[in-house]
């Protein structure tokens, strides 16, 4: 290729190695000295002059952001905000019983409206009795827990929850939660603001060592020397004995007062997909279904080929969790603006309220991925739908397409593509 590259050819050359992961497959089969030796990162392209890369380069980290490396001829030169953060990336705060780490607004600066904390529990590995601010939305990742709480009336919850389950925990309830038999848990825990921080929360051991003695003698009615023993410093995830049956752990709580009426927990997968299509399928849960939970989710499952089709939410910031698969999504932007970045599992990605996006499948296995929004209640609006019911010559004389390619437009938002 001996002529100037233009936009067309950048996009055509781009397209073979985005949409297949031939090209990338072949890229990681290469070994990183050989790639170095002829400093090419696009074999398809590698003639071209000004897609040569020869200076230093982290051929792994590359590999899985090639939409990073060698942007569509369709991004814009000028900078979208960077919307994706690994938990790869995070401070882990690694203990006796379990670990923790956060991706916040400090690590991901655009994510002002959410932040999330991603937790490992042992058996018995028990997040202490705290609370916080901010209300805390959780799914299961992995294995299960008993999680326990008051409502504001003073009554006691105590449920299980396993793998996809859901938790909320409005603000200032307190609440812990413990990893079970046989291998304890993992889970994410979705923060309604970015600021949130997991060594920011009042926690009970930190509250007791804070306070004078004759201060906790006096307010529990007991004698002094019945604290003794409790911890100086902060417990934050402690090692200890797995709880017992659930049935005995919620009466105990409840005592005379009863149980709380709420539930605090939900069960993702017993309510069948919102919507379903040959691309893939997406649940869809927030207060109209999780009464208690004023953050609503989009659990979207998208087979190999398919994409979460084009659309925007009107109402909230769009915090994203990567759980399996590949994919890749473009972030258009206000002002002429749009970048695409690749996602996989363990990826945080954010999507600014109201700005154009899809996420498209780019590996062979199902991508599964997590939208969570600051509101009680799920919105979008699909870009397709939206031409599909406007007047047709409005939309042909803008677009230059025939009355044929108009009619073939999903019509009644397609959430997922292809529709069959
Ligand atoms: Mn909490
Ligand atoms: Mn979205």
């Amino acid at each position: 290729m001996n002529s100037p590259i233009t936009t067309e050819q950048t996009t055509d050359n781009y397209s073979t190695f985005g949409k297949h992961d031939l090209s990338r497959r072949r890229f990681l089969g290469v070994g990183a000295a050989a790639l170095a030796a002829v400093g090419i990162v696009v074999p398809a392209v590698a003639a071209d002059r000004s897609r040569s890369d020869p200076g230093p380069a982290n051929p792994a980290l590359d590999a899985q952001n090639a939409d990073s490396i060698w942007p569509p001829g369709t991004d814009s030169k000028s900078l979208v905000q960077n919307f994706k953060y690994p938990f790869s990336f995070a401070n882990k705060r690694v203990y006796e019983g379990g670990w923790s780490r956060e991706v916040t607004v400090r690590e991901l600066p655009v994510s002002k409206t959410l932040a999330g904390v991603n937790m490992r529990l042992t058996a018995g590995g028990c997040r202490e009795l705290h609370w916080h601010t901010a209300a805390e939305w959780a799914i299961m990742l992995y294995g299960t827990a008993r999680i326990t709480a008051i409502d504001a009336d003073g009554k006691s919850f105590v449920a299980d929850v396993k793998k996809n389950d859901l938790w909320f925990f409005p603000s200032g309830i307190p609440h812990s939660i413990q990893g079970l038999q046989p291998d304890g848990c993992e889970f994410m825990l979705v923060f309604d603001d970015g600021e949130f921080s997991e060594s920011e929360t009042v926690l009970l051991s930190d509250a007791m060592a804070h306070l004078p003695p004759e201060v906790l003698s006096k307010n529990f009615g007991v004698g002094e020397q019945a604290f003794q023993n409790v911890p100086k410093q902060e417990l934050f995830i402690f090692q200890t004995d797995v709880p017992g049956g659930l049935e005995v752990d919620q009466k105990a709580a409840a005592g005379a007062l009863g149980k709380s009426p709420k539930d605090f927990a939900f069960r993702t997968l017993d309510m069948p997909p919102t919507k379903q299509t040959k691309g893939g399928d997406v649940r869809i849960v927030d207060s109209s279904k999780f009464k208690v939970s004023t953050t609503a989710m989009a659990m979207v499952t998208v087979h190999p080929g398919g994409m979460r089709e084009l659309h925007w939410h009107p109402n909230a910031d769009e915090w994203q969790y990567f759980i399996s698969g590949k994919g890749r999504m473009t972030v258009v932007a206000t002002g002429n603006k749009a970048r695409t970045m690749d996602f996989q599992e363990g990826d945080v990605g954010y999507v600014q309220k109201s700005l154009l996006h899809y996420v498209e499948n780019t590996g062979d296995t199902d991508l599964v991925f997590l939208e969570i929004f600051k509101s009680d209640h799920y919105a979008d609006f699909s870009l397709s739908e939206w031409l599909a019911h406007t007047p047709p010559e409005l939309v042909m004389a803008h677009l230059r397409i025939d009355k044929a390619t108009l009619d073939a437009i999903p019509k009644n938002g397609a959430v997922m593509m292809p529709l069959s």
